[in-house]
């Protein structure tokens, strides 16, 4: 039977430690400011945007929220952006993903100022991550990092595999366990003989987008196993991207969905918005 890694618990640890950091922030006579945009009102973005303010009203954080309608044009947007990048008092600005299709993401991705940019997703961004100088990190892949690092679990000169290469998961992720000096192979769509590929990952991180896809035969014995995937099935029960009762048994370590990789995504939101502070 695997150890199964609580990321519930180690992003409340992680959000108390912050706290403390706000609360002393305050003493000093500031307050964190993080404004969220959204556009539109999907129902997945209205629930993620409803968890990071709870996030952001536990720590301290004083969030600003700008609930537009799906109509905005690309325009409106930019210019919303422009002012929260001239506004002193506003630390992080996030705009939740996806946007409506006549909005182009990547404009406004790199339209929020890189001092701001608390999801880690701007050029700048990414730039220093990749050459590993001192700049945002990626929420959902730097949450990863803390989730192995707080589970005791060793990185250096493990063979890790990362399934899946999304800007915003698989790639930041290699980078990250490369930083930490893990041996990393990405695979995506067209990688030949996934299985083979997988089993040999001491580490095992997948990031795909569908359902259950990685089996019990992908996973050599002990490995630990990541699984950044999250579905909402009509009438079953939230599931990741790993067959979670079939790999369970013959994983060391394993994270759960939901309580795994999910709530660290919004404990490293949080750590950045106080790192904003600092910029
Ligand atoms: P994307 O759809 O952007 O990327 C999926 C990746 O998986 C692509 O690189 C794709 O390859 C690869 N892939 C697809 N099918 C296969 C296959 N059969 N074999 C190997 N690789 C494959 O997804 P994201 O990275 O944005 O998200 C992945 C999952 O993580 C989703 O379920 C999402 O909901 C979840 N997620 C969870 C977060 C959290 O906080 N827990 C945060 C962000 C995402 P190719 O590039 O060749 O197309």
């Amino acid at each position: 039977m695997a150890n199964k890694i609580d990321g519930k618990k180690i992003s409340q640890e992680i959000k108390d430690e912050l706290k403390a950091e706000v609360e002393q922030l305050r003493e000093n006579g500031v307050v964190p400011c993080l404004a969220v945009i959204q556009v539109g009102a999907d129902p997945a973005s209205t629930v993620y945007v409803g968890n990071k303010k709870k996030a952001c009203e536990y720590i301290g954080i004083r969030s600003l929220a700008y609930e537009i309608p799906e109509e905005t044009t690309e325009s409106e947007l930019l210019a919303l952006i422009d002012e929260l990048n001239n506004n002193d008092e506003v630390n992080g600005i996030l705009v939740q993903l996806p946007l409506p299709s006549h909005i182009d993401e990547n404009k406004v991705i790199q339209a929020i100022s890189p001092l701001k940019d608390v999801d880690g997703f701007s050029e700048k961004s990414v730039g220093a991550m990749t050459i590993g100088t001192n700049g945002y990190l990626p929420c959902t892949p730097a949450g990863i990092i803390q989730l192995l690092k707080r589970s005791g679990i060793e990185i250096s000169g493990k063979n890790c595999v990362v399934v899946g290469r999304s800007n915003i998961v698989g790639k930041p992720a290699a980078l990250l366990m490369l930083r930490e000096n893990a041996t990393v192979t990405i695979c995506h769509s067209r990688t030949k003989d996934l299985k083979k590929i997988c089993s040999e990952a001491d580490i095992l991180i997948v990031a795909i987008g569908k359902p259950e896809f990685i089996t019990a035969d992908h996973v050599k014995e002990g490995a630990v196993v990541i699984d950044v995937g999250i579905h909402r099935r009509e009438g079953k029960k939230l599931c990741g991207d790993v067959k979670y009762d079939e790999v369970e048994p013959k994983a060391g370590y394993i994270t759960p969905v939901p309580g795994g990789v999910g709530p660290m995504t919004i404990a490293m939101l949080m750590e950045n918005c106080i790192k904003a502070v600092r910029k």
